[in-house]
């Protein structure tokens, strides 16, 4: 097992791991920016480095000062935490290179995965089902992606191959609206991804978002840790996730979870990932897998015991994985809150001190922050600042749960989005369980007209 790791992360995800590591016995280095040094995560690391200033792309993206970092502290292992380096297959490529373990999957896993159009290539060609679409990129030829429209049937969606965080995506309803959509989607691309490449789906209409956890070794093992549903989204982001997903069947959960794990030893994956997927009338169609650890990776640990960031860094130092499919069992339900710093009507962000931070407790409640009573939220990144996780025997005592712990917690100095978690954990459309991934959005949507806020 390796003695040091450097994490090559901030806020609650660089906490998350250096907790996993201290369980461990295993010695932490926390690089950060100049915005995060007094953080307190930074000072609880057994070792921190500066690399650089605030702006990301100065520090977080600085791939030289990370690798220097590991370099003077003499750390054998980076982990990449999610977003930031983390899907990066040349910073991946470069970590090896210079002689320290990458914790994730092997830099040409995170490149096919990295551009949408092989990944859906190679998930059909492992047996998982897609959705229907053109066949690869779409060509030049303006008659060629009419026909394949054609084919396969408004509302279509034009997706960039090198898209990401939402964006890069745009819905067609007619003939008449499609080549310009195509052309602009081509050229926004090309700016924003560095790839022009656009492809083609299906629009569906009203699906959820149902993904799968996996966990796979060097030695072609591989498991599936359930499911998790994370249909609430604005934006295409995820606000609520919760773990098991509702009112679909174990049977259909197990039938996909076997060929994503089956997918896994085809294409030689290793370490954790997930298989996203939209789901319509009991079908699951791939969208994309995430080579990485994702942000609701707890409400999987609450249901099935088992630490996804433990489990990367045994798979990352070469152990063989002990844990069998049969052994996985679902137990209770866990939901999970995205805390962030935005005005929870406006979707502002909202960075700045907070004055007081009095978080939740209790059975069956678990809460992953960096943030404390007098903490500086730095403009500079995401505005996510934590996550409570609730874990109960029923959906409904995890909902039950969830509620008391987000009228317990206070958050003062900056605005945050608590008001709009408790709204919703007291909806009863999501307390039935189901809603489709618009649903938030169309709610939304109605707050506005009403004059409610
Ligand atoms: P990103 O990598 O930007 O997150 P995804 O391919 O994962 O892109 O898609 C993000 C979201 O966009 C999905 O969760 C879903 O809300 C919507 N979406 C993507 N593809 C389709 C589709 N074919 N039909 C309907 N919605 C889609």
């Amino acid at each position: 097992m390796f003695e040091k790791i450097l994490i090559a992360n901030r806020g609650e995800i660089a906490l998350r791991i250096q907790r996993a590591c201290r369980e461990m016995g295993i010695r932490t280095v926390v690089v950060h920016s100049e915005a995060d040094t007094e953080a307190k995560y930074v000072k609880l690391a057994d070792e921190s480095v500066c690399i650089g200033p605030a702006p990301s792309k100065d520090s977080y993206l600085n791939i030289p000062a990370i690798i220097s970092a590991a370099e003077v502290t003499d750390a054998e292992a980076i982990h990449p935490g999610y977003g930031f380096l983390s899907e990066n297959a040349d910073f991946a490529e470069r970590v090896e290179k210079s002689g320290f373990v990458f914790i994730g999957p092997r830099p040409d896993s995170i490149r096919m995965m990295g551009d949408k159009v092989s990944a859906k290539d190679a998930m059909k060609r492992a047996g998982v089902p897609v959705v229907p679409g053109s066949e690869g990129a779409l060509p030049e030829d303006p008659k060629e992606v009419v026909r394949i429209a054609r084919a396969v049937g408004y509302p279509v969606i034009i997706k960039a191959a090198g898209g990401g965080g939402g964006r890069g995506m745009r819905v067609v309803h007619t003939e008449a609206a499609l080549l310009n959509a195509v052309t602009m989607t081509r050229s926004e691309a090309g700016s924003a991804f560095g790839n022009p490449t656009v492809y083609m789906e299906k629009f569906l209409e009203n699906p959820r978002h149902i993904e799968i956890q996996v966990l796979a070794d060097e030695f072609r093992n591989a498991v599936y840790l359930g499911e998790r549903d994370c249909s609430m989204q604005r934006r295409h982001q995820k606000i609520i996730e919760e773990a098991p997903a509702p009112g679909i069947s174990r049977r259909l959960i197990d039938k996909i979870g076997l060929r994503c794990a089956e997918a896994c030893k085809k294409i030689g994956y290793r370490g954790a990932g997930t298989f996203e997927f939209l789901f319509e009338n009991d079908e699951f169609y791939f969208i994309e897998m995430n080579t990485r650890v994702q942000v609701e990776h707890p409400v999987t640990e609450l249901v099935t015991g088992i630490d996804i960031v433990q489990q990367q860094i045994r798979i990352a130092a070469g152990e063989k994985m002990l844990l069998r499919q049969r052994d996985i069992e679902i137990k209770g339900h866990a939901v999970e809150c995205r805390i962030n710093a935005e005005d929870p009507y406006r979707f502002t962000p909202s960075p700045g001190r907070i004055t007081t931070w009095h978080p939740p407790g209790g059975p069956g409640i678990r809460v992953d922050s960096h943030a404390y009573t007098n903490y500086l939220v730095p403009p500079n990144y995401d505005s996510m600042i934590g996550k409570v996780i609730a874990h109960g025997d029923t959906r409904d005592q995890a909902i039950a749960r969830m509620r008391i712990a987000l009228s317990e917690m206070a958050v003062e100095g900056i605005l945050t989005n608590i008001a709009l978690h408790r709204e919703l954990m007291a909806d009863a459309r999501f307390v039935a369980g189901g809603t489709s991934i618009h649903y938030l959005e169309n709610k939304l949507a109605l707050r506005k007209t009403s004059g409610n806020h």
